[in-house]
């Protein structure tokens, strides 16, 4: 099973098999599920990546927002 990481911290993606605790390689932060399959993330090109990676930290800011209100 290979699975699809973003760090909330900088947007780097990270493809992952079997991992409990992933780790940024660039800024070492802890690593959270993309959403995305490796199928979906292999079909995408390298800007569509940083596209994505760009939106999701920005999802995630919004929820952060959301759950300390
Ligand atoms: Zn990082």
């Amino acid at each position: 099973m290979i699975l699809v990481y973003v760090c909330p911290q900088c947007q780097e993606i990270r493809i992952v098999s079997r991992r409990k605790e992933v780790t940024c390689t660039v800024c070492g932060h802890g690593m959270e599920l993309s959403g995305l399959t490796f199928l979906e993330w292999s079909e995408m090109t390298q800007e569509q990546r940083k596209e994505y990676g760009a939106q999701w930290c920005a999802r995630r800011r919004t929820k952060e927002i959301k759950e300390q209100q």
